[in-house]
């Protein structure tokens, strides 16, 4: 039996990612080739400087927002998202990644939901067919746009109504526009059987979104919500809940906090979630513009964060009994993916090292 490295490892287990923006997952030579196509003038430096692999200090710089921003005003037609979920799924399928819920801003796009939402649903079938991995979307809200215009994107929803448009989401500056101002279009998904998640608490946030995300509009999962931790009561609740938070170990926000390590291991609000039981799931956000994968994000976690392997089968697990897929499917990934876990686990020579110090035994409660 071949012996495996720990990178290997982390690439060979099958995981699942539930935050992860569609066109964070846009290649750089990709967006350039969308500039050519459409003969928009794009220096390639301009366009390095939206990933985070080419920012380098003192050099221009961009952040996940407004490359996002960027990519949707320069994708006009549905062949632009074909290429782009072909080649997602080329990527998840090299780093094991084997089911993703992907967001996606109809209200950005200039192609309208009714004429690109069929074209999206044959990419990813045929993306599953050469790469055996599972793409569902979740449109999500602009909450720098009105409320209205969410409105508008749960109407067009409930109007073409397809199984692999599992709910809906919100993101973009959430300084600008809480959760709530978004009640209506919340309700009419709510009502019409669209599951709810929601982007909150990011950007050290008050944790009061988070609260207002679950007992007000009904959001059943949360996306990011790290301030959380600053409520004691609202945390045990929400951990005895088992409430899904999918957190980020590549956030920008928190990478910018500390430059140091060792402060970085007490402070980070990941590691305070854990140690308070919450049903942690790490996602990537924004793979090529974040310069992350599947891989990546849980070497991280243990590399960095300090968890050992039997924190990150948990996560694995978390991670499915999180997903909007059947219960049967549950079951059958849960038995088959477990399993798997545990063969590649066997064929590590090592199991990683962890500072005794920062090690953080994982158990949800
Ligand atoms: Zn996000």
């Amino acid at each position: 039996m071949t012996q495996l490295s720990l990178y290997d490892f982390y690439r060979l287990i099958p995981k699942i990612d539930l935050h992860y923006h569609l066109l964070g997952g846009v290649r750089l030579e990709t967006m350039l080739h969308f500039a050519k196509k459409y003969k928009i003038d794009l220096p390639v430096t301009v366009a390095k400087s939206f990933y985070r692999k080419y920012q380098l200090p003192g050099m221009p710089r961009k952040g996940g927002i407004e490359a996002l921003s960027f990519l949707y005003s320069i994708m006009k037609d549905s062949s632009d998202y074909h290429k782009v979920i072909t080649e997602v799924a080329e990527d998840a399928k090299a780093v094991g990644l084997r089911y993703i819920e992907t967001f996606w801003n109809p209200s950005d796009c200039p192609i309208s939901y009714n004429k690109l939402n069929p074209e999206l649903i044959k990419s990813v079938d045929l993306a599953e067919k050469i790469y055996g991995v599972t793409i569902r979307f979740i449109p999500s809200i602009n909450r720098e746009a009105s409320p209205e215009i969410a409105v508008d994107m749960v109407k067009n929803i409930i109007s073409n109504p397809h199984p692999y448009v599992l709910g809906i989401g919100i993101d973009y500056k959430e300084q600008l526009a809480p959760v709530e101002n978004f009640w209506k279009a919340y309700k009419l998904a709510k009502q019409n059987g669209l599951r709810l998640t929601a982007h909150c608490s990011e950007f050290g946030l008050h944790w009061r979104n988070v609260e207002t995300s679950i007992e007000l509009i009904g959001c059943e999962r949360i996306d990011h919500g790290y301030t959380i931790t600053e409520n004691p009561e609202l945390t045990e609740k929400y951990a005895n809940e088992g409430i899904p938070f999918t957190v980020i170990p590549s956030n920008t926000y928190y990478l910018s906090q500390w430059t140091s390590k060792d402060e970085w291991q007490k402070k980070h609000p990941i590691r305070k979630m854990a140690e308070a039981g919450l049903n942690i799931i790490p996602c990537t956000d924004d793979w090529h513009i974040h310069n992350t994968n599947s891989a990546n994000c849980y070497l991280t976690m243990v590399e960095d964060f300090g968890f050992d392997l039997d924190g990150i089968r948990t996560m694995i697990e978390n991670s499915i009994l999180a997903a909007w897929i059947s219960e049967e499917q549950k079951y059958i990934w849960k038995k088959e993916w477990l399993a798997q876990f545990d063969e590649l686990r066997s064929r590590l020579s090592d199991e990683p090292t962890i500072d005794k110090e920062h090690h953080i035994h994982y158990k949800r409660p």
